[in-house]
This record gives structure tokens, sequence and C-alpha cells, in this order.
């Protein structure tokens, strides 16, 4: 029987000890050359697997290929200098990482991901997904000493993003997500422009586009941040009726846990809604019957054919265990909310 709901993950799982450092954001690999490259893809498989098995429908390669979800796509292109390290404070000074910079035109020659896609497109018959990092939080990411300001590398970003995800889209992906954290720390600018920036990066695709818009990884330094933000998150508020007038197709948003008011989900009408049931802290994980109870809720404000059922954010620096954990719950209550409604 076809399933109701179309369960994901918003994307990054934890990478096991014998690929990289563990429970880190910028992780140390654990080889290099063909041996790493092996190790990639047996954990990339074990996660693909691992997805399947606990009954999700939209399945991605965890970002098993990548160090880190900005700097995995930066890697190869050229006009980035990674020597020239530059301590910048990110997501409006909520944290101080040194990061590398740019300082010459930006150029990408091939693809970056496509060897992983097809990876992924060979492992799973399942519908798949592959996740980019939005133009404006790489242009967060990363120091500029050439372009005129952020934006106007933002949009240089995009249209390399662009060509990047059409490949991805015909190696068979069917769905690209562009994380964009960065639109909750600059709730103007993500308006202004970063927006802008996000239709260059998804022109003329051809298969389904997403927006992943969260409030961070669950690190301390965002858990302290969360605490600044009162009764009610409401970043969302401003952003959705700009997203809902876009051409992106869903919407991924932190929901678990979280103090978003549900309602905002009514600001995007015309959006599949990616919603966040399993929150991406290591110390808590849901029961089904709590990931069914946030289902029920997401219920309330948009209809059963637009809700996806999600993890709140990446779950790259929590634990493989935990994660396994979350991922079976968001499975398990997933079904429990298929058999209440059905
Ligand atoms: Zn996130």
């Amino acid at each position: 029987m076809a399933k109701i709901f179309k369960a994901t993950t918003a994307g990054s799982l934890p990478k096991p000890n014998w690929l990289a450092e563990t429970e880190k954001l910028w992780p140390a690999w654990k080889d290099s050359g063909e041996t790493l490259t092996e190790k990639k893809k047996k954990s990339a498989a074990m996660w693909i697997d691992v997805q399947e098995q606990s009954g999700l429908e939209i399945i991605s390669e965890g970002e098993q290929f990548r160090i880190h979800f900005v700097h995995g796509f930066l890697e190869t292109i050229e006009g980035i200098n990674w020597d020239k390290k530059t301590q910048m404070g990110i997501r409006n000074d909520r944290y101080v990482v040194e990061v590398p910079t740019v300082t010459e035109p930006l150029i990408k020659s091939g693809s970056i991901h496509v060897e992983e896609a097809k990876f992924l497109r060979s492992k799973s018959k399942k519908l798949t997904k592959f996740t980019l990092p939005g133009p404006m939080t790489i242009s967060d990411t990363i120091a500029n000493e050439f372009y005129a300001d952020k934006k106007t590398m933002a949009m240089e970003f995009a249209k390399l993003l662009n060509d990047e995800a059409k490949t991805l889209c015909d190696a068979g992906i069917d769905v690209i997500q562009f994380d964009e954290p960065a639109f909750n720390s600059f709730l103007e600018e993500s308006i202004e422009w970063g927006m802008d920036a996000l239709e260059v990066a998804i022109k003329g695709l051809d298969c389904k586009t997403a927006i992943h818009i969260c409030y961070g990884y669950g690190i301390e330094e965002n858990l302290n941040w969360k605490k600044t933000l009162g009764d009610q998150w409401r970043q969302y508020e401003n952003l959705f009726p700009a997203i809902n007038q876009s051409n992106i197709n869903q919407v991924s948003l932190e929901f678990a846990g979280s103090r978003v008011p549900p309602q905002l989900m009514r600001l995007l009408p015309d959006k599949e809604i990616m919603v966040g049931v399993v929150s991406v802290v290591g110390d808590h994980i849901e029961t089904s019957e709590e990931v069914e109870k946030n289902i029920m809720a997401a219920l309330a404000h948009v209809e059963v054919e637009r809700l996806i059922p999600s993890t709140n954010c990446g779950m790259a620096p929590i634990s493989v265990d935990v994660a396994k954990q979350k991922l079976k719950a968001l499975g398990e209550g997933t079904e429990r909310a298929e058999k209440r409604i059905s």
C-alpha cells in the first residue's frame, strides 16, 4: 500500500568513528585517497539502508562524502584561498569560526557532487534527495576580499549552485534541497536578496526544489541562542510570505521541541512543508508516540498531501547510535500517524 507520508531527513547524518572524528562540526577524516573514498561509500550505503529500514521514503546519502555542509561544496571551487583563513563571526556573530577567503573570481570546473549523487541513485529505488548549501549561507560562511559586497558574491555562488543542481537532477536526484540556516539570522537581507539568489540557484531545474531554514544544529552555541529568542519564535513569520511567492516547491522548518508557533505553517499555503517532527539534540530520543503527536499537531495547520515528516535539521554532530534511534522513531511515528488518519 502506498504510504500517505514521505518521511525524510533534513540532510546530514553522523559519520561513524572509522570514517571521521565523531560529534564534531568540522571533523577530520580518518584516511585519505582511495581508502577514504571507499569508506565514505560504505558509510553512505549504511545510512541509505538505515533510512529505508526505518521506513523513510525520500532518501539521502547523509552527507557522508563531505566534511561540512558548506565547505564540502567549496573545496574544489577556484577563487577561494584556503590558506588565507579569516576569523569571522557567522550567523550574525552567533559563533566565531576560521573561514577561507574569496580572493579571485569564483569558477567551478566540472561537477562537485555528481559521483555521490550517482552512488545514491544506484543504491536506492526510492525517491532521493541531495542537499546543497544555499547562496546566502555560503556567503555567510566565507570571507570576501574580491566582490563588491556579500550580495554580489552570493549571486555568483547562486550561478555555480544552479549549474551543479542541474547536473544532480540529470543524475536522477528527485529533490534538491538548499540549506539556508543563515535566513533566520538575517531576516531583512534574506527577503531583500536571499530569495533572489535562491531563485537563481533553482532556475530551470527539472526536479523538485526545497529550502531548509532552521535554528541550527543541536550544539551549545545554538541552544544558548535559542534561549534568547523568547516564548514564541516568530522568525519564520517574516520569511514565509516571501517564500510562498517563490518558485521553491518544499520548505523544511524546525518544529519538534521548538517554540515555533505551528500556525505559522499557514503562511505557506502553496508549498509542501517538511515539518521537523524529530529534534536534533543528542540527549533526547523521541518516542514514536511523540513523533505521531508532532505530526498530528502540524496537521491542524497543513493538509495531509502537503506534509512531509522530517527531522528538524541535520544530525551530523550527534552520535551514530542516537541518530539511528531517531530515524527509527521518525519512521514508526509516521506509521502511527498514518494509521490514525486512515
Ligand atoms: Zn538545519
